[in-house]
């Protein structure tokens, strides 16, 4: 299964890549807005017995599973008879602990092993029953959620639903098969840890959230993932997989009435979960000055990463945060692309941040150009996030980076799959409705915000500081 680690929408796994802001160079036609849901019914599309309609933003229409308070989002697209059907359940690496961390990925490679009634022996299980339709399916395991998506033609819409919903509460749970996924997620794990940016940020987030869960990458500790027994795996499924503690998006050329029908007919028998799902109250205790770590390894080039936290995903100065994260690093233009790769210092350098349901983390990095040291690339940083908060940024700067956030944005909402997975993060972080009012947000953002966020969060003693450091392969493990 494909597997996302943290907020895809901002993130900084894009570390090794030559800046996110390459992508924006490649920006399709902003003709893709119009694919955006147009029009906003004031009320509900269907009324259908069972549910409450909740309310309408964007053209996106929420109701509530009366029995069972399973959340159900309507997004009608009928530019092609293709729907995509997804399920996010809130629960990610945040819900875990140590000796369970990466059991949140682990069982949701278990959850295509089968369910009671669709399963291989009985030729239709889900990768059956998509290979037998067409489409395309997947899942993702990230901090804050996880989710389960098929994109199918739809006339089989009710099929895919009803697959779905057998294995929220009748997944097959197997030891034989947690001993062959275990090897499975144990080679996911030695891919990461031959990732030197890969490594970096895992050790930069440990050492920056001591508290939080965020500390654990979503992957889990290596022993964790050898080890977790099989009795494990089922509290946690029997604690998360219930209807009230997931979200349903569909997306597509859809009837609200059919659709919602559906859902009833395959997720209406289930309960409300037994017991309430359980609540974090760990907060970060207060970070008291600069940390650092190093990370030796074999590789080719250092890097810096220089880490920050910033509040959750929803709060209001996120907007500011990613145009001044557009500033340091979206194009050719971006200060950080001029201060260090056009003097030969990096070969890539960006800015981001990680959406969160808790405290986010936005982060700096560049990868030095071979001669290049970390003492020298890490303060050309530095000095960069020092210029926005005592100079400011330029309101030529602003409207620029605005218009490549519409064209990106748009790139983004390009199909029913797409539409689907953005929705996904902002659930993920807490409020699905910041799908339809970010992007406004952003072109709200004054120079004046962009300075004040710089002031207000990138102090040196909140900050969390990690070099990768190339060593000859001989050296590993010194
Ligand atoms: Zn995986």
């Amino acid at each position: 299964m494909n597997h996302r680690f943290g907020s895809p929408s901002r993130r900084v796994a894009a570390l090794a890549s030559a800046v996110a802001s390459l992508a924006l160079g490649a920006a399709p036609s902003l003709l893709l807005a119009a694919t955006a849901p147009a029009t906003t019914p004031a009320g509900p599309a269907a009324t259908v017995a069972g549910y409450t309609f909740v309310k309408s933003v964007g053209g996106i229409q929420e109701y509530t599973l009366d029995s069972n308070g399973l959340t159900v989002l309507l997004v009608a697209d009928h530019s092609a008879p293709v729907v995509t059907f997804q399920v996010t359940y809130r629960v990610g690496s945040r819900n875990e602990v140590t000796g369970t961390t990466g059991a949140t990925h682990i069982l949701e490679h278990l959850m295509f092993k089968g369910s009671e009634n669709f399963n291989d022996p009985k030729g239709n299980s889900v990768k059956q029953f998509l290979e037998k339709v067409g489409g395309q399916f997947n899942a993702s395991t990230a901090v804050d959620r996880t989710n389960y998506f098929a994109t199918i033609g739809r006339e089989s819409l009710e099929g895919y639903v009803a697959i779905e919903a057998d294995r929220m509460r009748h997944l097959w749970l197997h030891e034989a098969d947690r001993q062959s996924e275990m090897t499975v997620v144990r080679n996911e794990y030695e891919r990461g840890k031959n990732d030197p940016d890969s490594v970096l940020v895992e050790e930069v987030t440990a050492a920056a959230y001591v508290a939080l869960p965020y500390h654990h990458p979503t992957i889990g500790w290596r022993s964790d993932i050898e080890h977790v027994p099989i009795a494990k795996l089922h509290e946690f499924y029997d604690t998360f997989y219930w209807p009230n503690n997931a979200t349903i998006t569909v997306v597509g050329d859809i009837d609200a009435a059919t659709t919602l029908g559906f859902i009833k007919k395959y997720y209406g028998s289930y309960p409300h979960s037994p017991q309430p799902i359980p609540v974090i109250y760990t907060e970060e205790p207060e970070q008291t000055g600069a940390r650092r770590v190093v990370v030796k390894k074999p590789g080719e080039l250092g890097t810096v990463l220089i880490a920050h936290k910033v509040p959750n995903g929803r709060d209001a100065d996120q907007p500011a945060l990613e145009m001044l994260d557009a500033i340091l690093s979206s194009g050719k233009n971006a200060r950080l692309y001029r201060a260090l790769v056009d003097k030969g210092m990096a070969l890539a350098a960006g800015a981001g941040t990680d959406l969160h349901r808790d405290l986010s983390l936005h982060s700096m990095y560049a990868t030095l150009a071979p001669g290049a040291s970390h003492e020298d690339v890490e303060a050309a940083l530095l000095a960069e996030l020092e210029k926005i908060k005592t100079k400011g940024v330029t309101p030529a700067e602003i409207t620029r980076v605005k218009q490549q956030y519409i064209a990106a944005d748009a790139y983004k909402r390009d199909g029913t799959a797409a539409v689907a997975s953005e929705i996904n993060e902002w659930i993920a972080v807490g409020d699905w409705t910041l799908y339809v009012t970010f992007p406004q947000k952003v072109q709200d953002v004054t120079p004046a915000d962009v300075q004040r966020v710089a002031r207000q969060y990138f102090s040196e003693d909140q900050s969390t500081t990690g070099w990768f450091v190339p060593v000859p392969a001989a050296e590993k493990g010194k």
